[in-house]
């Protein structure tokens, strides 16, 4: 299972409330805004602010 289109439309940034894009892998959720990625764990989006990673970090982590 994986984050539906209906839920990404619903879900915005805590901390700018735009609207958030899913990663390739669907591992996370980005708001290109605030350049930051909310991760997702078990199909459930953390959208937290102190939880979020940048953006430039994020890619890098999971290339590794
Ligand atoms: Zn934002």
């Amino acid at each position: 299972m994986s984050i539906s289109k209906e839920l990404l439309d619903i879900l915005a940034c805590p901390k700018c409330k735009n609207n958030l894009k899913l990663t390739e892998k669907e591992n996370g959720l980005v708001c290109e805004k605030c350049k930051k990625v909310y991760p997702i764990q078990d199909d459930i989006p953390i959208l937290l602010i102190e939880e979020a990673i940048d953006l430039e970090k994020f890619y890098n982590n999971s290339d590794k």
